[in-house]
């Protein structure tokens, strides 16, 4: 079997995360906003890490922001993912405050920067693949 062939690992939603998963495939960034200090966070938890609260809601992110940090994959740590390399992931810092990991598309690699303006789109990588949420470099910010 070659690489290419090769399903990638799956995702594993938990009860939690399904309202989450099922608005990516509407092509919705959620996050959660909790209703007692009014702060944003992600990824999905059962308390706001600011002030303890449990009442917590989802609301629809911006879906922009910057890329606070990211890395170049040039070795796959699984063989299915062989085929996409080079590619980015980051760490980007939502308009709204929260981080989350991502892939970073549609640039070349050498050209992505720290402190890029992106948004977010909503791809499946490949047929055997969930859609998911990428970022693109906006144009204005672009090499
Ligand atoms: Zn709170």
């Amino acid at each position: 079997m070659t690489a290419a062939a090769l399903a990638k690992p799956g995702l594993s939603p938990i009860p939690r995360t399904q309202l989450w998963w099922e608005a990516v495939e509407r092509g919705e960034l959620l996050i959660q906003r909790c209703a007692s200090c009014g702060s944003y966070q992600f990824y999905p938890r059962v308390l706001c890490t600011r002030c303890w609260s449990e009442d917590l809601g989802w609301v629809q992110a911006i879906g922009s922001g910057r890329i606070w940090t990211f890395t170049v994959v040039r070795m796959p740590g699984h063989a299915a993912w062989a085929p996409d390399v080079p590619y980015v992931i980051a760490l980007i810092e939502l308009d709204e405050g929260p981080r989350m990991m991502s892939r970073v598309v549609d640039s070349d690699p050498r050209e992505v920067r720290v402190g890029q303006r992106v948004r977010v789109n909503f791809r499946r990588l490949s047929p055997s693949e969930s859609e998911l949420p990428v970022f693109v470099v906006d144009a204005a910010d672009g090499p």
